[in-house]
């Protein structure tokens, strides 16, 4: 293991380390090893303050360090919000960020020269090498300035809503390829290592006696994590007085047919229409309610911990999220204006009025 595979752990080459090295991760959960109470400090700190870098950078070794990663993973998966997934996952590309950032420029920041990754080798790891081009500069002393990024791979990991300059209609176009900043590649680095993240999460950890094992001994941290987060406050309840069915975007008004349909809803479906619901501002009850019977008691029992809580960590998800658990359906016109399905009712609600 190498201390480059604990500062990148999503890295291919620091998945392998681990599945490679003679540790059993379950081994290590079972007895409560250091690795596994990083693992919680990481999903902590990332839910909390959207950074996975430890309280004390001097207080786990490169093996505690990597090994906290697969840990952490097994965490978030426990604690069953997607909003948390995606929480965590930006976290971690933020994290990854800051330390490119440094780690390029050289500055280091105090971090030993072996466990710095190169330019070269995150655009290798991410498949972006032959796809980016330095412009070339007067002078060869420095960090160069522009690149040229192929469009296929700007479309893939940049995102018109970081702002209108990252439309292509705004972009200088060379034989095709994009003009980009230094500063804006390093953005389509972080979205790269944000998609690595995401990949596979949440995954089934329950379901068989190892995993139930798995469960068990973590179970003290997720709840733990889980009251965390439930201490954070209730979520606004934006429009408590005027609540409009009709208006509501077209994956919440899917969601709730399927419930009025007799569908018991699965885990991330169920928490995006309670997340809404309770953020457009129903109460719990008027959350049962509204949908279906079958759904009813399990949605009103969601709604009263989601208005007991707050911070982005139980916001409704975001478009993109939805698009992820392929909830995003029935899009219309108003779709292609916003990225979130508040906003959507939001600007609905304003064009009504
Ligand atoms: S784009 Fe957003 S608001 Fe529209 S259907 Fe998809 S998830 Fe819903």
């Amino acid at each position: 293991m190498r201390p480059l595979h604990a500062r990148y752990p999503f890295f291919a080459a620091a998945r392998e380390a681990v599945e490679s090295a003679d540790v059993a991760i379950a081994a290590l959960i079972a007895e409560d090893a250091p690795a596994v109470e990083r693992g919680v400090e990481r999903v902590e700190r990332a839910l909390m303050e959207g950074t996975v870098e430890p309280d004390d950078p001097y207080a786990w070794d490169t093996q505690e360090e990597l090994l906290s990663y697969p840990i952490a993973r097994i965490l978030v998966s426990l604690i069953e919000t997607p909003a948390a997934v995606d929480k965590y996952a930006r976290a971690e590309a933020d994290t990854a960020y800051e330390r490119m950032v440094d780690d390029f420029g050289a500055n280091g920041d105090g971090v030993e020269g072996e466990a710095r990754a190169s330019f070269d080798e995150v655009l290798q790891e991410f498949d972006l090498d032959g796809a980016v081009r330095t412009e070339r500069q007067e002078s060869r002393h420095r960090a160069p300035d522009h690149y040229w990024v192929d469009v296929g791979p700007y479309l893939t990991y940049s995102d018109p809503d970081w702002g209108d300059e990252w439309r292509l209609v705004n972009r200088a176009l060379a034989d095709g390829a994009v003009r980009v900043a230094r500063k804006e590649l390093y953005s389509i680095l972080r979205e790269a290592t944000r998609r690595r993240v995401s990949e596979g999460l949440p995954f089934a950890v329950r379901g068989s006696d190892a995993g139930d094992q798995l469960a068990a001994a973590l179970d003290s941290h997720v709840q733990r994590i889980r009251n965390l987060l439930s201490d954070r406050g209730a979520i606004n309840a934006v429009y408590a007085d005027s609540v409009e069915p009709d208006l509501f975007p077209p994956c919440i008004s899917a969601l709730l047919e399927r419930t009025q349909d007799g569908e018991s809803l699965p885990n991330e479906a169920a928490f995006s229409l309670a997340a809404f619901l309770v953020g457009v501002g129903l109460d719990p009850e008027e959350v049962g309610s509204v949908v279906g019977d079958a759904s009813a008691e399990a949605l009103e029992t969601r709604a009263t911990v989601l208005a007991d809580s707050s911070g982005s960590q139980f916001a409704p998800p975001s478009c993109e999220t939805m698009q992820a658990y392929d909830l995003c359906v029935n899009r219309d016109d108003r779709c292609d204006t916003i990225a979130h399905p508040m906003a959507y009712y939001e600007t609905a609600m304003e064009d009504a009025e």
